[in-house]
């Protein structure tokens, strides 16, 4: 390996000396040294991917509250649960943890499994959430790798390696710190400091714990580590949106396909997302799938709807009609919905935006 050395029992019996005293009280967190229930913590640290623990915190309880336990939630409809999640994006989360609930459910007894190769195996749950699992919830030396702490690995050990192709040079540094005592707590003080302390810009190293053993220490040269890899553009697709309303104001929402980008959620139907211009015979297509044929009274919003998934950019130019709602038969994929109604289906956030600029350009708000 090439790296900096440093003391490497030291590193752990300082990290857990600081969280003795400055550990974060959040509500998935056990009190007094009791070991968390594993429920709590696989929801949390599903929820906590890819989102701020200040916006998991009320979801959490919210779930907690309507299924307080595993069992609960395996047994919940699909829907209610991605309904309840609305807001915390990436779908396929949702659909996973509710799938994972039934695994557990179903094939553990309710009582999920300790270890870090049988958590790996659970829908949804992959390296980093099983290592957490598996520390915090059941004390194993799992070697647990999120951002925040392949952040301070980096700096500690002073690494070159680049992200995201150097992660498994930076989890073989982390695993030569890792103790066998308190894992669980270790992870977490780590986690805490990654986010309060080795903050990416402006690390605190005066109040670091181990700012005697790190090799970038107050220096400006901290910033730069983990160094990564130069960033690719993403590509631009764009499509035209429909927002279709029948004399009664409802507007026709088609569900999307089970797999794939927001599977089995609610949209207002579009044309297919394609890298370049989208063309106009491309809407045409798209009315005769739903069945439509007047096109009179068309307004084209002159606002884009812009949102950016994690492998490309999307671009939507709504388009409004109005139509006779006798011209589409509902059925399971094709619903009218009064828009006083968003608010109990599970809208992803693109639909979101996609209701803000159609009401804009409507001159109304119709929520
Ligand atoms: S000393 Fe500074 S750079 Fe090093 S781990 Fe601590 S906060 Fe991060």
């Amino acid at each position: 390996m090439a790296s900096h050395n440093i003391a490497r029992d030291r590193f752990p019996e300082k990290i857990l000396t600081w969280y003795d005293e400055h550990a974060r009280e959040l509500p998935w967190r056990s009190q007094g040294g009791e070991r968390p229930d594993p429920y709590h913590v696989w929801l949390s640290e599903i929820m906590l991917q890819q989102t701020t623990v200040a916006t998991v915190g009320p979801y959490f309880q919210k779930f907690l509250d309507q299924w307080p336990t595993v069992k609960h939630l395996a047994l919940a409809p699909l829907d209610d649960v991605l309904t309840a999640w609305a807001g915390l994006g990436y779908y396929a989360r949702a659909r996973n943890l509710h799938k994972c609930a039934g695994v557990v459910w179903h094939n553990y007894g309710g009582q999920f499994p300790g270890s870090e190769d049988e958590l790996l195996t659970l829908p949804g749950v992959g390296p980093y959430t099983a290592a957490a699992i598996a520390a915090i919830a059941f004390d194993e030396p799992a070697v647990v790798i999120d951002g925040n702490i392949e952040r301070i690995i980096c700096r500690v050990f002073q690494l070159e390696e680049t992200l995201p192709a150097g992660r498994p040079v930076i989890k073989e540094h982390a695993a030569t710190v890792t103790p066998k005592d308190r894992p669980g707590d270790y992870a977490q003080a780590l986690m805490d400091i990654g986010s309060r302390i080795c903050r990416p810009k402006k690390p605190a190293c005066d109040r670091c714990p181990v700012t005697d053993l790190c090799h970038v220490s107050g220096q400006e040269i901290a910033e730069a580590y983990p160094k990564k890899a130069p960033k690719k553009v993403k590509p631009v697709k764009s499509a035209f949106v429909l927002w279709i309303e029948n004399e009664k104001g409802e507007v026709l929402m088609r569900r999307r396909p089970e797999k794939g980008l927001l599977g089995g959620m609610m949209e207002f139907p579009s044309t297919d997302w394609t890298e370049g211009e989208s063309q106009p015979s491309e809407v045409g297509q798209l009315k005769v799938e739903l069945g439509l044929e007047a096109d009179e009274n068309v307004q084209a919003v002159a606002q884009e709807v812009v949102h950016t998934f994690t492998h490309f950019q999307l671009k939507l130019s709504p388009q409004i009609y109005q139509v006779a709602a006798d011209q589409v038969r509902p059925s399971n994929q094709l619903q009218w919905i009064a828009p006083t109604g968003f608010g109990d289906i599970a809208l992803p956030t693109l639909m979101n935006k996609v209701v803000k600029v159609v009401s804009k350009g409507q001159g109304s708000l119709p929520l």
